[in-house]
């Protein structure tokens, strides 16, 4: 059976679930028609943005979509600044602010690299195809830079001011895990009320409807580290403690603890030990992918990781374990979950259903902005596209104006004094 999806059904579905979230009936008609009207220079922003290839590791095509990105956000009014990143290829952020007249803090996030490297142009070109547009980066993440730029042009002709702060940060190092821009987007997001992460929904047939998303898994890497002591492997072996077979022993012992931790997830998978054939090895190690989707994973897994290494086969040998966090998991808060609920009533008033989504295997900045728990974090406010990080990666042009509508709407309510 199928049925339209009325405002009035879905608010009546809404009401059983959204608890305090305040349900909403009739579109803001003036708010529609202007992101009607945005449609089209959102799709020439996209066109200029795609042609400005930015892999992560493209510092001078990186450079252009900051340039590119920073005007248009000083048009828009912002006070922008370039900040350089801590680590990595050596890219700047673009990190805007803009004044209003309210009480709250809010914060939109999106990335400005991609996945491909330079000259992939040649082989997947921009193009339009129906409802489709192809290009490098155009869902993930440029469509999620063209909401923001555009909802922000939608609120600034409206004559909209009802916040403290509004920041925008565009950073140029997601791609690669983000690691000279994390910190700096955990730190400013956490003197925020709200962030809204850009990052593209998936678009139909894959996906039914347009999405919000409230976790994504985090990672870390492991390490297993084994000291013995050296000795002639043919004259003296039992002198030696080998640390080969003990990190074997350890492996062993360890491979299954992630499995008594829902929401993390350990596998080893590197290792090296000894140097020459005929001397008992003194040193041993190996490397582990971990996969969180818990705040405290790294910290549980360790423990039980500690607990196991006590149990030792090569005596006077010493086995330590270290695990680096990388990206944490980005897990939304009740009150992620309630702004999400608001997302679906604003959906509906344009008579669209919006779905929530739990859990992704993707990491997301979400993950930085969400690490303490002090801002209210909600993921995919992007537009809807696929085949990201692959071949032939499109936007859905019928997600736009419902995009636009959904952050305009959404940053009108979340602007107002709570
Ligand atoms: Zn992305």
């Amino acid at each position: 059976m199928t049925f339209r999806f009325t405002p009035l059904l879905a608010l009546s579905l809404l009401g059983l679930a959204a608890g305090a979230t305040s349900a909403f009936a009739a579109a803001d008609e003036k708010l529609k028609a202007a992101a009607e009207q945005e449609k089209a220079p959102l799709i020439e922003t996209l066109r200029d943005m795609v042609m400005i290839e930015s892999g992560s590791s493209d510092v001078e095509g990186l450079k252009k979509m900051a340039d590119f990105t920073e005007g248009r956000l000083k048009a828009l009014g912002a006070a922008t600044e370039r900040r350089k990143t801590t680590a990595g290829a050596g890219a700047d952020m673009v990190i805007a602010r803009f004044k209003g007249t309210g009480t709250r803090k809010l914060m939109l996030i999106a990335h400005m690299d991609t996945v491909y490297q330079r000259g992939i142009l040649a082989s997947e070109p921009y193009r339009i195809d129906g409802n489709r547009i192809y290009g490098p980066g155009i869902a993930d993440d440029k469509g999620g830079i063209a909401v923001v730029l555009h909802a922000l042009k939608m609120l600034k002709d409206a004559g909209w001011t009802d916040y403290a702060t509004l920041t925008v940060s565009f950073n140029p190092d997601e791609e690669v895990g983000s690691p000279g821009s994390g910190e700096i987007i955990a730190e400013l997001a956490d003197k925020h009320d709200v962030v809204l992460s850009c990052e593209p929904t998936v678009a139909a047939p894959v996906a039914k409807n347009d999405g919000l998303l409230l976790g994504a898994s985090g990672t870390a890497i492991a390490k297993m580290q084994v000291k013995g002591r050296a000795s002639h492997a043919g004259a003296a072996p039992d002198l030696g403690r080998n640390a080969l077979i003990e990190l074997a022993h350890q492996l062993v012992q360890t491979r299954d603890v992630a499995k008594s931790i829902p929401g993390t997830q350990l596998n080893w998978t590197t290792a090296q030990a000894g140097t020459v054939r005929n001397q008992i090895p003194e040193n041993a190690e190996a490397g582990g992918d971990v996969r969180l989707t818990i705040p405290d994973g790294v910290a549980r897994l360790r423990a039980a990781i500690d607990e196991k290494l006590k149990t030792k086969l090569v005596p006077d040998t010493e086995t330590t374990v270290t695990i680096t966090p990388g990206r944490p998991p980005f897990v939304a808060t009740d009150r992620g979950r309630a702004l999400a609920e608001m997302g679906q009533a604003i959906y509906a008033e344009i008579d669209r259903k919006l779905d929530i989504a739990e859990m992704t295997g993707g990491a997301t900045d979400a993950g930085y902005a969400n690490r303490s728990g002090k801002a209210v974090v909600v993921e995919s406010f992007g537009l809807a596209g696929f085949g990201y990080h692959a071949r032939d990666e499109f936007i859905d042009t019928n997600s736009i104006v419902p995009r636009l509508y959904l952050m305009s709407r959404m940053l009108i309510e979340q602007g107002k004094k709570k």
